[in-house]
């Protein structure tokens, strides 16, 4: 896996917040919405979807709880099942194609939880052990025009962990990967996708994530989230 380049960031990363400690509490009855094609996670952070297949990544990692936009979507069976509803028809409706979310258990929300972690991972650039981690199963398939193409095969968490590891491979392949960030506020930790010229931008939104400029110089990057 190509290494990522370690951003600098004027918030360090708190690898001691675990997304299990923040439980389901009461709010908005989110389990009642129909599914939509619309990516809910990076929506409430309001930032735009990432190009491309790319945007599934971004929604899974923007699940996780912040002080400043709610609840972790993961927290329990009930809520990841909701989310990955909406995130799997917003998949679909940018491929084209038609899949139907799969059943998760509890298990499978402990399991998307440590994939999101490991993404979180991912993206902070910090170094982890190499290895040869199985990840998943695809099916390859032919249609009649000659185009090919794939789909995840498997159950629970096991199908979308597949899905969201082929549009990591897809990003870094395509140069994609590195623009893919998460806000160092971390009141915040919303991931935005840089579209900055330079792939400068650290804060997902200046106004409300950067430290107020001291002096005459600026470190906070530009607002490109
Ligand atoms: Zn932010």
């Amino acid at each position: 896996m190509r290494s990522r380049q370690r951003r600098s960031s004027p918030g360090s990363r708190d690898m001691t917040s675990h997304t299990r400690s923040w439980p389901c509490h009461a709010g908005p009855d989110l389990t009642s919405r129909r599914p939509t094609s619309s990516w809910i996670a990076s929506e409430r952070h309001g930032v735009a979807p990432a190009p491309g297949g790319l945007a599934l990544v971004q929604d899974l990692l923007n699940t996780r709880a912040s002080t400043q936009h709610s609840q972790d979507m993961l927290c329990d069976v009930t809520h990841a099942q909701l989310w990955i509803a909406n995130a799997v028809k917003a998949w679909s409706a940018q491929r084209g194609e038609d899949h139907a979310p799969p059943l998760l258990t509890d298990h499978d929300a402990d399991r998307l939880r440590d994939l999101r972690d490991m993404l979180e991972t991912l993206i902070s650039g910090v170094s982890v052990p190499t290895g040869h981690d199985y990840l998943g199963l695809a099916a390859i398939a032919r249609d009649a025009d000659g185009t090919i193409r794939w789909e995840p095969i498997g159950f629970g968490w096991r199908w979308l962990a597949f899905a969201v590891w082929i549009e990591v491979l897809l990003s870094q392949q395509g140069s994609t990967w590195q623009r893919l960030k998460q806000c160092p506020n971390p009141a915040c930790r919303a991931t935005f996708y840089d579209r900055s010229w330079n792939n400068s931008a650290v804060w997902h939104n200046l106004t409300t994530c950067a430290p107020p400029l001291s002096g005459s110089s600026s470190t906070a990057g530009p607002h490109l989230g």
